[in-house]
């Protein structure tokens, strides 16, 4: 079991760690024990919900208005009351004239998310011709956005918003309280490796299976509430 420090700053994770995961994302309710133990915890301790969700969709989720970040990072609001938008009108108009700019190549596939797009090559007949295509079109690549190229994909997003930027901005703010951050997703790395470099005092528990820069494990939702009860 993961260490209990004296006084906790929450960053818990949704999907995969207080949801079990589940086929249709619409459908992935909180675990039983959820929300009496967030509504609990949130009483007495400062928390945040951490999700690559947009944040209007996890009011359907939960009934009570903590605050959160969305969309990776690049969102940050309460639940079923605000959400801000962190990204700049600089990046948003970037991603907009890049959006009207990709290359016309058979096959290519754009994908649209809220705050980023993704141009996937796995369908088109050249991928190494493809790829390097890619790579001229992003070459002078506006300094407000990031290209993250992936396994046949390349996603364009605004530079800097992750949830480690947030959980960083955050942890400043509380500076007397030990950030305990439990996490199943790629992109709670990025906010293990800040606490990592903040060096300070931190819990970070990576939740099932897979590489981790997190210090603890636990196996699944179930185990997170177990372990969350003792700080009742
Ligand atoms: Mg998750």
């Amino acid at each position: 079991m993961p260490p209990v420090v004296e006084k906790p700053l929450f960053f818990l994770d949704y999907d995969g760690t207080l949801a079990p995961i589940v086929d249709d994302p619409t459908a992935a309710v909180p675990h039983p024990d959820a929300p009496e133990l967030l509504e609990q915890l949130d009483a007495r301790y400062p928390l945040w919900i951490v999700t690559g969700r947009d944040l209007q969709a996890l009011a359907s989720f939960l009934d009570r208005p903590y605050r959160a970040i969305g969309l990776h990072g690049a969102q940050e609001g309460i639940v079923g009351r605000e959400t801000n938008n962190l990204m700049s009108e600089a990046a948003a108009g970037a991603l907009r004239r890049l959006r009207q700019s990709v290359p016309l190549v058979e096959g290519l596939e754009v994908e649209d998310k809220d705050q980023s797009f993704a141009v996937h090559y796995r369908a088109v007949a050249d991928e190494a011709a493809t790829r390097s295509r890619l790579r001229d079109w992003l070459a002078d690549l506006p300094a407000v956005l990031d290209a993250i190229w992936g396994k046949k994909v390349v996603e364009l997003r605004p530079k800097g918003l992750t949830k480690g930027t947030a959980v960083r901005r955050i942890a400043d703010d509380h500076p007397d309280h030990v950030p305990v951050y439990v996490g199943d997703d790629v992109t709670d790395e990025d906010a293990f490796e800040a606490l990592q470099e903040m060096n300070r005092a931190a819990v970070t528990i990576k939740v099932g299976a897979g590489d981790t820069r997190a210090a603890a494990r636990l196996d699944g939702p179930e185990a997170v509430m177990e372990y969350l009860r003792q700080y009742l």
